[in-house]
């Protein structure tokens, strides 16, 4: 009985918002007006901000493009795949004409593999099954297109046809939590179906497009997860967040220094205006902010799970032909991590495992499952461990090489495959450059020729700073190789499934 009750008292406690975390209906066209003049003036010069012509299918397209790039991967990167991706495929019908072969080639690098195997999909059902034409709204949209969710449908339906929709994501996120002191946990239900509310509240009948984006951009470009820049924000006069920051350093409980207790108190209205009086409001923070932290308070971030770590042997071989040498790759299963990427051979092993028993296991699945002989093995040796981080695991490779003097036909030679043997072949070094091919073998091969491991100029993406907060364990490859086989490097990359 008692467990019954309490389960009911929390279905109705999450029902609780309180006031202050919603806009009146002044807020709301003054936002509106804010923030469109601010994103005219301010807009990133961004390639699928400039199509041109009237074709809103064809405008849908590009958006539906950019968008499913934008997820998970910032602007700056997308821009080149975009680009290409265009270049290449520059209508809808192209696209449904080219293979999973090409596409994966296109977005290799871009993480998130699974992304470009459903745009494609799409164009295959838009194509055969919609007339050609892409579903007008945000409803259509989600329903009929895979890979297409809430957010990218209301990015697209608001852009490409100007339905009056709000979209959510994590720069609209931030700005709304802190707009409207939205504390609790984003990824509860609750607080998402909150964001949504308030994103279909406030968009611009007349510009929902240009609207939506303009919160993006606030997100992406001032009101930053960290050192927000509040003091160029167009909408810093309906931002609570930073209200209760400036109430809170004026109280003489907060210890702060003298220059800011002299400043006059907040008004009884203006105090009223940053305490919530919902008793339970489930939206608010779950505790007294911390003044430290200012407006990045909010939003509170989740509970990260732990990433789940494990180990690969990753072994390239090279065999040496007459002309040029070859490198075995072999494809991932269609499902899955990295699905259909190519990759050198790799086999999970338990932790601890000693070298002789990696090469011996990594012998097996050479011998057993690729049907290798290796008879003509003339080196071996380990380069380095290799460290790759994908969003929700933490893989280290343990990298080495193995090279076969090969005659065509000798050394190698494998039997008729098996429907149980993954798909494999020998590529040259340029046919690998250009092939279908994780970030982590890419890093692997570098590695293997001798390359340290080096950040992008320009930006720093989450990439780069992953690889720059590792640099003091990158030591140059070259100095590894005058080294014994047990002196391992460690090196850090970053992708995402
Ligand atoms: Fe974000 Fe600061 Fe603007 Fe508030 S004032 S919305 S915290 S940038």
């Amino acid at each position: 009985m008692m467990k019954k009750a309490s389960k009911i008292k929390s279905i109705s406690e999450s029902q609780v918002r309180g006031p202050i975390h919603s806009f009146s209906e002044t807020e709301i066209k003054s936002l509106r007006k804010k923030l469109l003049k601010w994103y005219d003036a301010n807009k990133r010069d961004l390639p699928w901000r400039n199509i041109k012509g009237e074709d809103t299918n064809h405008k849908a397209y590009a958006i539906w493009v950019s968008e499913i790039m934008c997820q998970q991967t910032q602007v700056a990167t997308v821009i080149d795949y975009y680009n290409k991706w265009m270049k290449k495929w520059p209508t809808l019908e192209s696209l449904s004409n080219s293979s999973i072969e090409e596409v994966r080639e296109v977005w290799a690098g871009l993480g998130y593999y699974s992304r470009g195997q459903r745009l494609l999909e799409g164009a295959l059902k838009v194509q055969n099954e919609l007339d050609g034409q892409i579903p007008g709204t945000a409803e259509q949209l989600q329903k009929k297109l895979p890979g297409v969710g809430r957010y990218t449908a209301g990015a697209i339906a608001s852009i490409s046809f100007n339905e009056a929709t709000g979209v959510v994501d994590g720069n609209v996120i931030r700005v709304l939590a802190r707009l409207r002191m939205i504390g609790a946990d984003f990824t509860s239900k609750n607080v998402m179906a909150a964001m949504w509310d308030l994103a279909n509240a406030i968009v611009d009948p007349d510009r929902p497009g240009d609207f939506n984006q303009s919160m993006m951009e606030l997100g992406a470009t001032v009101c930053t997860p960290q050192a927000p820049q509040c003091n160029t924000c167009p909408v810093q006069s309906h931002c609570k967040a930073i209200k209760q920051m400036d109430h809170l350093t004026r109280d003489p409980a907060t210890k702060l220094t003298k220059s800011i207790l002299s400043q006059p108190p907040l008004k009884k209205e203006e105090i009223q205006d940053i305490e919530c009086a919902a008793d339970g409001c489930t939206l608010c923070l779950d505790g007294p902010p911390d003044t430290n932290l200012g407006v990045m308070n909010y939003p509170r971030k989740p509970k990260r799970k732990p990433l789940r770590q494990q180990i690969h042997a990753v072994c390239i071989v090279e065999r040496q032909l007459s002309q040029e040498s070859e490198y075995l790759v072999v494809q991932r299963p269609d499902t899955g991590l990295l699905a259909g990427m190519w990759e050198f051979p790799s086999i999970e092993i338990a932790e601890g495992i000693s070298p002789k028993k990696m090469r011996n296991k990594m012998d097996d699945y050479l011998k057993g499952t690729l049907n290798m002989t290796l008879k003509n093995v003339q080196k071996r040796r380990h380069i380095c461990q290799f460290v790759h981080m994908f969003s929700h695991i933490q893989q280290t490779y343990e990298l080495e090489t193995m090279i076969i003097e090969e005659e065509e036909g000798d050394g190698c030679e494998r039997s008729q495959e098996s429907e149980d043997t993954p798909h494999h072949q020998w590529v040259s070094r340029s046919a690998f450059e250009n092939q279908a091919v994780s970030t982590g073998m890419k890093k692997a091969f570098e590695a293997y020729n001798g390359r340290a491991i080096t950040k992008k100029s320009g930006k720093k993406s989450k990439k780069s700073e992953m690889e720059n907060g590792n640099a003091a364990k990158q030591r140059k490859l070259d100095s590894y190789f005058t080294k014994k086989e047990e002196k391992t490097s460690r090196y850090f990359t970053k992708e995402d499934s």
